[in-house]
């Protein structure tokens, strides 16, 4: 029985392959977020004609919604009419901005060498249409399947999930009884189950100076000097220690297993777009967007607190320097049990398909599970999908077919699994 429908989907390698390029033709970049309402209802479509009871939900109100960038995010149910278990495939539109470097065209969706190219290739169309054909197939194979599989295609995952799932799972769509089991098919790798993420914590510092002529900056107050001052602080300070702090969470790959920062963006003075017309000053502000990623071992509390303390050391060691700190995005550590349904049925259709245990890990950066977690208060979901975790925001980013065939059949082996239906009973 496993064999045969493992087989079917094999068969189904070119619909596959079809269904993706279809998908990474929709430009669905975010920002701004791009064709989003063409690219649901694309998928609706799909999912309609094969038996599915559709529903658009648009992220009113949320971050980037107008009426020219509407948040369109796609809901589709199958019910089976027999009693049972809900499983979730939920899989993000949205894909980040191409950037520089393609030598093909992202959204052609070429297929060479056993890939297929373009932006949302790996993150993460094809880890969609790998749900998509899992779905139709089990369906297809006329098994008496109990319970009811669901497939999302939201927005926004890129920056934040704000307008999709977690719009989604305020609106109780993420949460029992509607929902049991969620998989992402986010792209890990394809012999590889995520179970969590690392947390985030995003801030803006700003140091303060005193504006003044250019050419008599000794009558001012550089702000970007006490902003230089406090890098100087944390690259001697700060970093060294935070590379020897190390979780006990699987993270991959291996330099993310620590705790990071990262500046994001340093702004101070004279506007990046003066188009010639220079201002010589004194800068009085200098903006930094800091990027800490905190291990489940540490606290936000002890996190933000380290930082601060070198401001405030600053603060009363350097003449002039005052600061003002604001958060611009928490998100806690999320890690799933990993002997929970989901990982267990994934981890075991995996080992099934590529002959090989799988790996059980952490992501290095968050995606939507924290909001099913947090929000939809629903712990069984894990990432599981055939792109290339290093590929994904990379120029010509792609898929390798394979896997896009390997990680429907894990798919939907799991799926059948966690619906419970004794065709799995070998
Ligand atoms: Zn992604």
């Amino acid at each position: 029985m496993l064999d045969a429908l493992a087989g079917q989907i094999e068969s189904r390698r070119d619909e596959l392959i079809a269904l993706t390029r279809d998908l990474v033709a929709f430009p669905t970049v975010n920002p701004p977020g791009e064709a989003y309402t063409e690219c649901a209802g694309f998928l609706g479509e799909r999912l309609r004609r094969r038996g599915f009871e559709v529903s658009y939900i648009r992220g009113e109100g949320t971050p980037g919604d107008n009426d020219r960038y509407p948040r369109t995010n796609i809901l589709a149910r199958y019910d089976t009419g027999r009693p049972g278990a809900c499983i979730h495939f939920n899989g993000h539109i949205d894909v980040v901005e191409v950037g520089r470097g393609w030598t093909r065209d992202p959204f052609a969706g070429e297929v060479a060498g056993g890939r297929i190219y373009g932006r949302g290739t790996c993150d993460m169309k094809a880890g969609i249409a790998a749900s998509v054909v899992a779905a139709e197939c089990l369906i297809d194979s006329g098994m008496p399947l109990c319970g009811a599989i669901e497939i999302s295609g939201t927005v926004d995952e890129e920056s934040g999930g704000f307008g999709g799932v977690a719009y989604m799972a305020r609106q109780g769509l993420f949460s029992k009884p509607r929902v049991d089991h969620v998989i992402i098919p986010e792209p890990l790798n394809v012999d590889r189950v995520c179970i969590g993420h690392r947390g985030v914590w995003w801030a803006e510092i700003e140091t303060f100076g005193h504006i003044a002529h250019g050419c008599m900056p000794f009558l001012g107050d550089c702000a970007i000097r006490h902003m230089g001052a406090f890098l100087d602080r944390v690259e001697r300070d700060l970093l060294p220690g935070l590379v020897g702090r190390r979780t006990d969470m699987p993270v991959v790959p291996d330099g993310a297993r620590a705790s990071t920062l990262n500046f994001n963006a340093i702004h101070g003075g004279m506007s990046e777009d003066h188009d010639g017309l220079m201002s010589p000053c004194v800068p009085d502000s200098c903006r930094l967007t800091i990027d800490r990623r905190f291990l489940v071992e540490e606290n936000l509390d002890d996190v933000r607190g380290e930082v601060v303390d070198l401001l405030d050391g600053l603060r009363r060691t350097r003449p002039g320097f005052d600061y003002a700190i604001r958060d611009l995005m928490i998100v806690l550590p999320v890690l799933a049990d990993r002997d929970a349904p989901v990982p267990k049925a994934v981890s075991s259709a995996i080992e099934t398909i590529l002959a090989k245990k799988a790996e059980i890990i952490c992501s290095p950066g968050t995606y939507d599970q924290k909001h099913i977690s947090r929000i939809g208060h629903l712990h069984d979901c894990v990432a599981y999908g055939p792109g290339i975790l290093d590929l994904a925001h990379q120029p010509d980013e792609f898929v390798v077919i394979d896997d896009l065939v390997h990680s429907a059949q894990v798919m939907a082996l799991a799926t059948l699994d966690l619906m419970g239906h004794d065709a799995f009973s070998r």
